[in-house]
């Protein structure tokens, strides 16, 4: 039997990491956690509190308000984050939490709030999570780590689609500019930057289909376990 192993998958913004980590999740049976939802549920709270980004100390403090869960829902097919036991999955993706969130991202009490969270959730095993500091922070043994990469331009056209199909009027610029700040933001803060080293296999889909990232990703996974 093969055994159960945690994967770790960093890389730029909408470069694809979820959805393969989702699919990865799906084939091994596995918990799929995206990393990212957790930062920007924290980030909504902070707005819809009137909570200044720029007061550490106050974010800082009212972290203790913040409660998270991860729900399955079965008829969508998907994996809800629940804010205070309300769903905030899609009001989380809107423009003005991902204006704030690389911000959020920076302060280290967030940081440690939610590695916390995330290191209980792998502790058995079994977890595919992606983000910015897996394989570095979070699961540092993690047994597969993939950091993945994409042409800016392909990356901006992706999450514009995305964007439109769910009924918002921003332009592609708006886009590219956004995923731009955010990973100038993640590459350069001091707690834990967007990195990778030898551990890492690197995937750049820039030219590749969902398929075949699956199927390239499931040899590495029978490599390790
Ligand atoms: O993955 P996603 O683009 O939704 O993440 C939103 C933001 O959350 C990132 O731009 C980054 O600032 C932050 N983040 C992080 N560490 C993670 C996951 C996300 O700092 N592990």
């Amino acid at each position: 039997m093969t055994k159960k192993i945690n994967i770790a998958i960093d890389g730029y913004s909408s470069c694809g990491k979820g959805t393969l980590a989702k699919s990865l999740a799906k084939k091994l049976n596995y918990i799929f956690i995206d990393s990212g939802s957790m930062y920007r549920a924290v980030a909504l709270y902070l707005l819809e509190n009137d909570i200044p980004v720029s007061d550490v100390e106050r974010v800082g403090s009212e972290l203790k308000g913040i409660e998270l869960d991860f729900k399955f829902n079965a008829q969508s097919d998907q994996f809800e984050i629940h804010l205070n036991q309300r769903n905030v999955s899609k009001r989380i993706r809107e423009m003005d939490v991902a204006g704030i969130v690389s911000h959020v991202a920076k302060i280290s009490e967030v940081r440690r709030f939610l590695v916390k969270m995330q290191q209980e959730i792998g502790k058995d095993k079994g977890v595919v999570m992606d983000g910015r500091d897996i394989g570095t922070v979070v699961f540092p043994e993690a047994e597969l780590k993939i950091f993945m990469t994409a042409s800016v331009e392909i990356r901006a056209e992706r999450r514009y689609k995305e964007l439109v199909q769910a009924g918002s009027d921003i332009t592609l610029e708006e886009v590219a500019e956004n995923l731009s700040n955010r990973d100038q933001i993640d590459s350069q803060r001091d707690d834990s930057p967007l990195t990778m080293n030898d551990d890492y296999r690197i995937l750049d889909n820039s030219d590749l289909n969902q398929e075949e990232q699956l199927a390239l990703a499931l040899t590495w996974v029978e490599a390790v376990s």
